[in-house]
């Protein structure tokens, strides 16, 4: 799906920074910094307006939150992007609403009781994300 679709498909309007945004992170395919995406953006950036769109784009899922070393980056929130931490350990921040997924940050290991089998797991952590904790 393109931008402006996924947009669409989520009901908000096509504003040219969240246009912008969603192109360049699907255009680069990997998480990106706030300065990675500064560079893409250009003369368009404009750091109001960027965190303005990066919360929009979070509440309605259509990207997320990856810390790394101190830095956030931010990721499309498609499947093929997910697919690629391992052990995924979500975390839900109950201030802003986001989901982030934190990477080198696997699951510990754990016993289940005899006789159960594990396929796949995953793991949902609720309370503050670094973002909030900084501009409380
Ligand atoms: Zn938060």
């Amino acid at each position: 799906m393109d931008a402006l679709n996924i947009l669409k498909s989520k009901g908000l309007k096509k504003t040219a920074q969240r246009i912008m945004l969603v192109n360049i992170l699907q255009a680069k395919g990997i998480s990106l910094s706030e300065n990675e995406i500064k560079t893409g953006m250009g003369a368009m950036y404009d750091r109001i307006t960027f965190y303005r769109t990066v919360q929009k784009l979070i509440e309605m899922n259509i990207i997320y939150r990856i810390p790394v070393d101190n830095v956030i980056k931010y990721a499309l929130n498609n499947t093929e992007e997910i697919k690629k931490f391992q052990n995924p350990v979500r975390f839900f921040c109950e201030k802003c609403n986001s989901t982030s997924y934190l990477e080198n940050h696997p699951i510990p290991d754990f016993q289940l009781p005899d006789g159960y089998v594990i396929h796949e797991y995953e793991a949902l952590i609720k309370g503050t994300c670094s973002y909030c904790a900084q501009n409380d």
